[in-house]
């Protein structure tokens, strides 16, 4: 199987190529087709796995097509790993002018907040910062336009130290919206969502 089997644009296979990343991995074959046609994922996979692509392909690609209509908000509980994400959103969206924004704790919340009024087309974000800024500066932060939420590390972000934040953040985002879920092991947190979930989202696990 290679990308373009899996409906991936030239424009993203030649990011890929850049970064000699030649055929797609197994989480990334059985989720983006599903992501590309706006079901909702649930995908667990071992870390190194090529979890980040997964939703960052199908993610810029919608992007490329409707530049002004995609806003994604990706949340991930560690600062580390927001700018991983972010780094592969830089590196793959280059050639679309991607415009991102990470928003972590340790930084200066005055340059996060003029950045987010820049409406940037993907947010990275650990939930506490995020919820910060939910809370000074509602205005600046264009939600509304969110079509996908995702959730990265979904185990670790269902634990109850983040639930407070995420219930903040999901009472701000719109109902119509994409999720998707990605974590390295099922927990009984990610099944409820799955059973509870009014759109039944696609399951890949591995
Ligand atoms: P992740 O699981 O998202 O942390 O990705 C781990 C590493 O695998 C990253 O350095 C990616 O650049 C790389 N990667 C992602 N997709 C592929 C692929 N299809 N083939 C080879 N490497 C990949």
């Amino acid at each position: 199987m290679n990308f373009q089997d899996i409906s991936i644009k030239p424009w993203l296979i030649t990011a890929l190529d850049q970064l000699s990343i030649k055929a797609p991995s197994e989480i990334q074959s059985a989720c983006i087709p599903p992501i590309l046609d706006g079901q909702d994922v649930i995908g667990s996979a071992k870390t190194g796995s090529g979890k980040t692509a997964a939703f960052a392909l199908p993610i810029l690609q919608k992007l490329g097509e409707d530049p002004f209509g995609v806003f994604a908000l990706v949340l991930t509980p560690t600062r580390e790993l927001a700018f991983q994400i972010a780094e592969q959103f830089r590196v793959l969206g280059t050639s679309i002018g991607l415009k991102q924004s990470v928003i972590v704790g340790g930084l200066d919340m005055m340059s996060q907040a003029i950045e987010l009024a820049q409406k940037p087309h993907i947010v990275v974000a650990t939930p506490g910062r995020l919820v910060d800024h939910i809370k000074n500066s509602a205005n600046a932060i264009h939600f509304k336009r969110i079509k996908f939420l995702v959730l990265d590390e979904a185990d670790r972000m269902l634990t109850d130290n983040f639930a407070e934040d995420l219930e903040v953040i999901f009472d701000t985002l719109p109902k119509k919206r994409q999720t998707l879920l990605f974590s390295a092991t099922m927990t009984p947190e990610i099944e409820e969502i799955q059973f509870s979930s009014a759109k039944k989202p696609f399951v890949y696990s591995c």
